[in-house]
């Protein structure tokens, strides 16, 4: 491979298969493996402590020897405690060790195929990554050797790259469709004179060819299985039957395969019955079985493209192309019906690239726009050193090569010149001599080819007319697509101590990008008590509620790190920093502690929720989606409820939380899942709650009139003026957040307007005894008070008031101090 300025790799590194690629003189090309193929299965097995095999035979141990072989390892990147433990090697390993494996074997085959191994790639994650995981697939591409800068694209954009790079037409709207083994993204972009853009990402992070196998296993084999041994245990989360389950899958996917080339497929395979023996198991799957067990799954997916479309204000027809990606796509069935107006999508189908390959295409494409990371040599005494100045993916023909050259000694450049030529060209180009300017600095235009890398020299010769020598001296443009900039999938925020949601990057900013906002501390925090922390969950997602979205870190304050007590109320300001390859840096900054306090966010730190605590909260979702089910509700939430297609939707999440047993990143699956039903089900709640929540606010509004007809000032009313209002909006456009906003403000408003009227201390004194626990002490403040009362004595209740609030108990939660909007 020739010396290139530009990166020139790229690696599709997948839940299923991986790729790489490579573009050498302006034509990508697959790199093929040592067993020839294109792909290699993102597969591991460890057969001895020192023996790590890569890729298809890893691949095919997977089904029956699962414990010194592992798959899929890329569905639990970033997840803290997701390590792979290989029994006979006695060795256990992180989602990010294995990746890196996979990496090292295709850095090999690119070694092999270009005489030298590269020093870095562009790897593509999906869109539906958060920001931990991005972290985990750098510190793979970093285990694997690559040096420390790997840019990281994601996976649709690459794929319209792919696509974008053999498309002559100048602009259009196209969808990208990835239905992978493990995951589902689409992606909307837009291609106008040579700028591509990604306007919209949806998708499904655990939706992937692996569910179809699975229900194929569950639905057909398992039980055929079963029938013919007389089996009643059969069943995944069983460990016995783990082997022969993962043996059905495999048989299950080998099948679907096949059925994209024939109507039929004979399953036969050997299984071990559980007794020490072993049976041959043999079955004949049709296509239109297999089309109906798979059907659910594509709805899901047509049906996210068809939201993702909706969110980016376009219909199927302004889609001019639906570029498939990813091994499923290849099956008829889907193709069918993608293609199908009423069923499907009725874009026209993009079949020109290969699927399995498309998004290492474009990784390759998108790195041969991106310059090599290069320290500036130092120039030794006679030489000279060029720092070049130019951009390597343009849309013009006649881009700018601009640099500077530096002598190992100050030079009078007069006389010095510098020609740039370029002898491949058609025609070959040579510009005038360029005199330097008195800094050494010099700038032209060039003309390049359209098809091609058009590659340039820079030819430096002395005020004696001699030819010196300059390093770097070679320069290459490439005539095609700019590229509009990664955007960022998902929002990215802080969860407040109210559980709500302050989002400070919107998703679909282009990066990279650098938020900044104020908070204070919801109580105080003492440095000497050792369990107190405030805690400000970094989440991502497009949820109101923090809680519904996904956590991608911690930022944490300890007693330790600070010098005095911070009171409640302190400010805390939050920083984010995200670059181009979505990696983040956050930094909370306490500006009232003397030396200014740090927090760096922790995006290692992130587990899935355990199995007890997955149950508790499926039991809750079945108890609301039941309720929901059996009230009366309003049209609006009526057709939510069919909308979410609840049993289905529950069964789902119910094998998720039974396979979590078994399978962390099931249970990273079911989390999710889960979350987004009860997400679902909040809205469907504020929907058939509105009547409710109409009433509770019109009644506080009603209670806070007659107080400020009292006893209000001009300001009051014209609080109550202003509450009115925007409750009256609120009301009108049937917001339920706002509405509740608007009850806590005039809840506030009654508190104040209560605390200034004659009777309130003694609404104190009732309130807070009804809360306390009765006790001697308690007792003797309640008669105190009492005769107060009777006596009319404010002063004397005032002091009971207070001694019986501090004997309130401190809540236990308020030892996790969170942070609310300054
Ligand atoms: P990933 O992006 O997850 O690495 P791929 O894009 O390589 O995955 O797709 C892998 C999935 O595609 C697997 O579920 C595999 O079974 C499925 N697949 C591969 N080839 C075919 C085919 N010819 N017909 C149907 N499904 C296929
Ligand atoms: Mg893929």
């Amino acid at each position: 491979m020739r010396e290139s300025d530009t990166i020139d790799v790229g690696i599709d590194l997948g839940t299923t298969n991986s790729a790489i690629a490579v573009v050498e003189d302006g034509t990508v090309s697959v790199v093929k493996n040592n067993d020839g193929w294109d792909i290699t299965p993102s597969a591991i097995w460890l057969p001895k402590p020192d023996t790590i095999h890569v890729g298809r035979r890893a691949r095919s141990r997977v089904g029956f020897d699962p414990d010194n072989a592992a798959a899929e390892f890329k569905q639990e990147m970033g997840l803290a405690d997701a390590r792979k433990e290989f029994v006979s090697a006695g060795r256990s390993l992180t989602p990010q060790e294995l990746s890196a494996e996979v990496l090292k074997s295709l850095r090999a085959d690119a070694a092999h195929h270009c005489g030298a191994a590269p020093e870095s790639a562009v790897i593509t994650v999906p869109a539906a990554f958060t920001l931990n995981e991005n972290k985990a697939t750098t510190e793979a591409a970093e285990l694997a050797g690559f040096g420390p800068s790997c840019p990281l694209v994601q996976e649709p954009t690459a794929a319209a790259f792919a696509y974008g790079f053999h498309d002559s037409s100048d602009r259009g709207y196209w969808m990208v469709f990835d239905f992978g083994g493990g995951t589902f993204d689409a992606a909307v972009v837009s291609k106008r004179d040579g700028d591509l853009r990604v306007l919209n990402h949806s998708g499904d992070r655990y939706l992937g060819g692996k569910l179809i196998d699975w229900a194929l296993v569950e639905r057909v084999l398992a039980p055929a299985a079963s029938a013919e041994l007389g089996l009643r245990d059969l069943r995944r989360d069983n460990p016995k039957w783990r082997a022969v389950l993962a043996r059905l899958k495999e048989v299950a996917e080998e099948a679907k395969i096949q059925l994209s080339r024939s109507a039929q497929f004979e399953i036969q395979t050997e299984l071990n019955d559980g007794r020490g023996g072993a049976w041959t198991f043999e079955y004949t799957l049709r296509r239109d079985q297999l089309d109906s067990i798979a059907e659910p799954f594509y709805v899901r997916a047509i049906n996210l493209c068809r939201d993702g479309l909706t969110e980016a204000s376009l219909k199927t027809d302004d889609i001019d192309r639906l570029l498939l990606v990813g091994g499923v796509t290849l099956s008829p069935g889907l193709r069918e019906r993608l293609a199908d107006p009423r069923h499907g999508l009725g874009i026209e189908l993009d079949t020109s690239l290969d699927p399995t390959t498309v998004v290492a295409r474009g990784a390759a494409i998108f790195a041969s726009t991106i310059r090599r990371p290069r320290a500036t040599p130092v120039a030794v005494a006679g030489e000279f050193v060029a720092e070049l100045s130019y951009e390597p993916s343009v849309s013009t023909l006649t881009p700018t090569a601009a640099g500077r050259i530096i002598g190992s000694s100050t030079t009078d450049w007069t006389g010095y010149s510098v020609t740039l030529a370029n002898p491949d060209g058609q025609p070959p180009f040579r510009s005038a001599r360029i005199a330097l300017n008195a800094n050494g600095a010099f700038a032209t235009e060039v003309d390049i080819d359209a098809d091609r890398t058009s590659r340039f020299t820079v030819e430096l010769t002395d005020d004696t007319g001699t030819r010196r020598k300059l390093t770097p001296d070679t320069l290459s443009f490439t005539y095609g697509i700019e590229f509009g900039g990664p955007r960022i999938a998902h929002s990215l925020g802080i969860q407040l101590a109210d559980r709500s949601f302050a989002p400070m990057v919107r998703k679909g900013a282009t990066l990279p990008t650098k938020a900044r906002d104020y908070f204070r501390t919801s109580s105080e925090l003492q440095r000497n008590d050792s369990d107190a922390v405030v805690r400000i969950p970094v989440v991502q997602g497009e949820r109101s509620r923090g809680d519904r979205n996904r956590e991608v870190g911690m930022l944490e304050i300890r007693p330790r790190d600070i010098r005095i007590d911070l009171p409640a109320g302190s400010e805390v300001e939050v920083a984010f920093e995200i670059d181009t390859s979505s990696l983040v840096t956050v930094v909370a900054v306490v500006p009232l502690v003397e030396a200014q306090f740090e927090a760096e966010i922790n995006l290692d730190n992130v587990r899935p929720a355990t199995v007890q605590a997955l149950e508790v909260r499926l039991r809750e979702v079945e108890d609301r989606f039941s309720s929901l089910t059996a009230s009366a509700l309003s049209p609006e939430a009526q057709r939510r409820l069919q909308k979410l297609d609840g049993e289905n939707a529950l069964q789902t999440v119910r094998d998720q939380v039974r396979m979590a047993k078994v399978d962390v990143g099931a249970a990273a699956a079911a989390e999710d899942r889960l979350r987004d039903l009860e997400a679902e089900l909040d809205d469907i709640e504020d929907a058939a709650g509105l009547p409710a929540l109409v009433r509770q606010l019109q009644g506080l509004i009603e209670e806070a009139a007659g107080l400020v007809e009292q006893s209000g000032s001009p300001a009051d009313r014209q609080e109550l003026t202003e509450a009115r209002r925007r409750s009256q909006d609120a009301i009108d456009s049937g917001d339920a957040a706002a509405m509740r906003t608007q009850v806590e403000r005039v809840g506030t408003l009654l508190v104040r307007l209560e605390q200034r009227s004659p009777d309130w201390p003694v609404k104190l004194f009732y309130g807070l005894i009804e809360v306390l626990p009765p006790s001697t002490q308690v007792n003797s403040l309640i008669r105190e008070g009492k005769q107060a009362i009777s006596a009319r004595d404010t002063r004397l209740l005032d002091a009971v008031n207070q001694r019986l609030y501090r004997l309130m108990p401190q809540a236990e939660q308020e030892k996790f101090i969170g942070v609310v909007k300054a």
